[in-house]
């Protein structure tokens, strides 16, 4: 029998995907998945679509990517069927979502303020959910001053520490990974190796990471090289982690497909039975 296809970390208009969710779940079962984790950024906002809109034959993991950083490095930490209604957390994430908000104002007032021919009214129409840079990018692409979204996210404009880049609130990932315990989630860290994408934290940080509670790496991400994997999944093993793989998908504002890296059935199982915030759907 072949196994399950489970695919843990996608994004949808609720954040900075271009899928619904009421649409990503049914384009999941169309894929082959069997199982889907919708993780938009610092948001529960698009569970309630997914979850009405489910097809039979897709299990729905409810989770999040929450934007942290360690020794001033910026990552991501997946929480899984965590309760939302946990306050410490909920308002943590609250801020967090302000903050991006403010962020994207203070980038397009930049821009603005340099002449650059875009608006804020132009940019929060472009976003569903929350504002973030993907929509500034897509207006400066609207305003033909770059030819892609790729083309925004660079030096000369909205890339990260670019001219026109903003920086936003970050959770220290070890508080993180307490409140996602406290909520009864289970914390991932997402895409740890994606070197292309910034600075990464050292091996140490992920050893202090698993002493504050994290369950798994999210080993086999499409940021990772095949160097990248090897080290994690021996990292992983050292320090008694799961592993996870995922797409890591964005409709549109990424080319990778749903299910282009997989989850095993035993890392999922073992998700689901550590969490006590939620149950799968
Ligand atoms: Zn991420
Ligand atoms: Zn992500």
């Amino acid at each position: 029998m072949p196994g399950l296809k489970i695919d843990l970390h996608t994004h949808s208009t609720a954040s900075d995907g271009t899928t619904p969710p009421e649409l990503l779940v049914r384009e999941a079962l169309d894929s082959g998945l069997d199982a889907l984790a919708l993780t938009d950024h610092d948001t529960t906002s698009g569970w309630d679509a997914a979850a009405e809109a489910l097809p039979v034959g897709l299990r729905l993991v409810r989770g999040a990517e929450i934007s942290c950083s360690r020794n001033g490095i910026s990552l991501h930490l997946l929480a899984y069927l965590f309760d939302p209604a946990y306050a410490p957390l909920a308002d943590r994430m609250r801020e967090l979502r302000e903050s991006r908000v403010n962020r994207a104002e203070q980038m397009v007032r930049m821009l603005v303020a340099d002449g650059v021919p875009v608006t804020w009214e132009q940019v929060r129409l472009l976003a569903d959910g929350t504002v973030g840079r993907p929509h500034i990018a897509q207006a400066l692409v609207q305003s033909g001053l770059v030819e892609s979204v790729a083309d925004a996210f660079t030096p000369e404009w909205i890339g990260t520490h670019g001219r026109y880049w903003g920086a936003k609130l970050e959770l220290d990932v070890v508080e993180a990974i307490g409140l996602v315990e406290e909520a009864g989630g289970v914390a991932v860290f997402a895409h740890p190796g994606a070197s292309s994408r910034g600075r990464t934290v050292g091996d140490d940080v992920i050893v202090e990471m698993a002493a504050a509670g994290l369950v798994g790496l999210e080993v086999d991400h499409p940021d990772h090289t095949p160097e990248a994997r090897a080290h994690l999944n021996r990292l992983a093993q050292e320090l008694g982690l799961l592993t996870t793989g995922s797409s890591d998908f964005h409709g549109r504002n990424k080319t990778v497909a749903l299910g282009a890296h997989l989850t095993s059935e035993d890392a999922y199982g073992a998700i689901l039975a550590r969490a006590s915030g939620l149950d799968v759907l």
